[in-house]
């Protein structure tokens, strides 16, 4: 078979396009229904061009939604089953949360318990004290009355990992061809029949769609809406919501010795993630910089080299036909990090920790940061349109989500699967949405 004919054509080779295309070659393989160079992955740029190629890398199961949880928690296990293809850090997660959103993690926790999903909860102003000065001398944030502290989930080095996933999609066949562009998309008979590129037509049987912050771009192109009626659950309907919305991350890098961020005992602390509704205060000159809710997440990380991480995302005023999504990430004149980031965050950094005090002067001062493309309830969709086209569309949750990609192969193989049952697009018109939490950020 060459490559203007293929069963099965994966567009984008992040983190679900690849995982997507392994795990697609083993079930054919094991189900004796085909095999891995029925498999086509292209890509308009290479392996890691998009969001997963500039991912923070955090993996976590705290999320609010247990349909999120579950999901995260099959996520987990494969990134468990080769830590090493996958540059994969088993470190752990600890979330620190203030009163506002303590029911909202004694909720978790329960339900994590009863998933099986190791962790340990800690709650009140002086246990969570004492629980974080165990693990950190230097801690010195108030207000705190929740802490979390997952056992497994970690993080993962970027390209690294996809990388992992790269080798071994190839090892059972899959050919993975960069600098091809999908330019439209041919539907005949309610199907899609060809996809075109600048490299020409390439007829396929089923299209999977994993093209990141560019999702707006191929939907658009397979005809579906870019507005969509949303039934909330309060019983309002919003008939007019846009599809797509697009939110800046907001990352960058401490260049201190990232062995020196360690627990008390020398070994790698979890990602730490804090949430705060303390004033944060300017850590060079006291002046308020927020009294509003306010999150950051850090980790110390060789990769990066330093503490690497970040704190909640900023809407982008546009609307999301007029965003620019090339160039993307670091290259992006537009949306990496600025200066109001750079004092928020090491600001934040210091109202944790005394080692982080007077560093801010360390930032590094490299572009960072990038775009993902947000639905309507900032949740993912998974679900097939026209047939035979399979959309990813994580809402930027989703390096983590390196499972996704075997329930994918599965449902391409008509083995519907429950965990992706909630995140279907019907959810919107049929007012099945996902509960919403009192964190700061879009996406917990
Ligand atoms: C700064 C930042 C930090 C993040 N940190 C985390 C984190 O710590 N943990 C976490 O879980 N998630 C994180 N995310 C979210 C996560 O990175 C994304 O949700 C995930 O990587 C999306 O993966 P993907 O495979 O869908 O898309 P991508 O990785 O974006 O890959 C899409 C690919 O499609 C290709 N493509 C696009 N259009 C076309 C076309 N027309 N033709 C051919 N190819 C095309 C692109 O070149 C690209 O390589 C972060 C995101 C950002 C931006």
């Amino acid at each position: 078979m060459n490559s203007s004919q293929v069963r099965y054509l994966i567009v984008g080779a992040g983190i679900h396009g690849l995982s997507t295309a392994w795990q697609l070659a083993r079930r054919l393989r094991a189900t004796g229904k085909g095999e891995g160079s029925d498999i086509l992955v292209i890509d308009k740029s290479g392996i890691g061009a998009g969001a997963s190629g500039v991912a923070c890398g955090v993996i976590r199961n705290n999320y609010f939604q247990p349909a999120m949880r579950e999901l995260m928690a099959h996520s987990v296990d494969v990134w468990e089953s080769d830590p090493e293809a996958f540059a994969y850090h088993s470190v752990g997660y600890l979330q620190v949360a203030p009163e506002a959103m303590r029911a909202d993690v004694e909720q978790i926790y329960k339900e994590q318990r009863a998933i099986g999903y190791e962790s340990e909860l800690v709650t009140g102003d002086k246990d969570c004290n004492r629980y974080l000065l165990d693990l950190f001398s230097d801690w010195k944030a108030e207000g705190i009355t929740a802490v979390l502290h997952e056992k497994r989930g970690g993080y993962a080095n970027n390209v690294a990992s996809l990388k992992g996933l790269a080798a071994k999609a190839e090892a059972e066949g899959v050919r993975i061809r960069s600098g091809v562009r999908v330019t439209g998309v041919t539907v005949e008979g309610g199907a899609v029949t060809s996809v075109r590129t600048d490299s020409g037509d390439i007829r396929c049987e089923q299209l999977v769609v994993a093209v990141g912050p560019w999702v707006r771009d191929i939907w658009s192109m397979l005809g579906l809406p870019d507005r969509v009626t949303v039934a909330g659950p309060d019983g309002t309907v919003h008939t007019e919501a846009p599809m797509w919305e697009y939110w800046a991350l907001q990352e960058g890098t401490l260049e201190v010795d990232p062995k020196e961020f360690t627990l008390n005992s020398g070994t790698l602390p979890p990602v730490v993630h804090v949430d705060s509704d303390e004033p944060l205060l300017d850590d060079t000159d006291g002046s308020l910089v927020t009294d509003q809710m306010w999150g950051i997440y850090y980790k110390p990380d060789f990769s990066f080299g330093g503490v690497q991480g970040g704190a909640s995302p900023i809407r982008v005023a546009k609307a999301a036909a007029d965003v620019e999504v090339d160039p993307y990430g670091t290259q992006s004149p537009e949306f990496v990090v600025g200066e109001d980031f750079v004092r928020m965050w090491t600001s934040a950094l210091a109202h944790c920790h005394r080692r982080f005090e007077g560093c801010g002067m360390q930032y590094r001062r490299e572009p960072s940061g990038g775009i993902g493309a947000f639905t309507p309830d900032s949740f993912p969709v998974f679900d097939r349109f026209r047939q035979n086209a399979y959309v990813i569309a994580d809402s930027n949750h989703g390096y983590k989500m390196i499972g996704i990609g075997e329930l994918v192969a599965k449902e391409l193989l008509d083995e519907r699967q429950s965990l992706l049952e909630p995140f279907r697009f019907d959810r919107y018109a049929s007012g099945r949405l996902h509960p919403v939490s009192h964190s700061p950020f879009p996406w917990s």
